[in-house]
């Protein structure tokens, strides 16, 4: 099992973010069993924050495999399909950072732009407070989650490459466009004349 600075070291920082993401990857994985080596593991993520990294690193739903499906929501809601069973795991980030009244006031400090070294080492002790936090919280005092079987999403498909008239170069055939009649790459169509 991966431990947070095996992710840090993949993140290259250590934030709030990340933590996150790692609490919702292990919550995935114990509730759906081990990480995907292929594609039996499906994660759909509705931002693209640090959080993403964790869940990528821990649970093996990767972008590049296409297991791993972005939908643009700015939420932090993530959900995990299990194939083929379609048991399915829906995790929603609920959790407010208890601030104290002195953070508050360094932060809006550091907001408006203040950088004195007193600024930037509360600013540093709250950030690692707050990760602190979230890697010790109970799951159901970060999370909402809803356990139930799911539709499960296709998966990532292989398909033909076409050429493009205008660059020369291949693309996959559900990405070309048609242009004065000619097969094109999306960036030569979107190219103005
Ligand atoms: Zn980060
Ligand atoms: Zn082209």
């Amino acid at each position: 099992m991966k431990t947070f600075d095996d992710i840090v070291d993949f993140h290259g920082h250590s934030c709030p973010g990340l933590a996150f993401g790692y609490r919702v990857a292990l919550l995935a994985l114990k509730a759906l069993g081990e990480k995907a080596k292929d594609e039996e593991l499906v994660a759909i993520v509705e931002n693209n924050s640090c959080a993403v990294d964790a869940v990528q690193v821990v649970t093996g739903c990767t972008f590049g495999k296409g297991n791993l499906i972005f939908n643009d929501y700015g939420k932090q809601v993530y959900t995990f399909i299990r194939r083929p069973s379609g048991e399915g795991v829906r995790i929603a980030v609920d959790w407010t950072f208890p601030e104290t009244e002195e953070e508050k006031r360094i932060w809006d400090r550091y907001i408006r732009g203040e950088r004195f070294d007193e600024v930037l080492k509360a600013v540093h002790s709250r950030k690692a407070r707050k990760i602190g936090m979230i890697l010790n919280a109970k799951d159901e005092d970060l999370f909402k989650i809803t356990q139930r079987s799911m539709d499960i999403p296709d998966e990532a498909q292989i398909y033909a490459s076409l050429r493009c008239a205008v660059c020369g170069e291949k693309m996959m055939e559900p990405k070309a466009r048609v242009k004065n009649g000619e097969i094109v790459c999306i960036p030569c169509f979107e190219e103005v004349q």
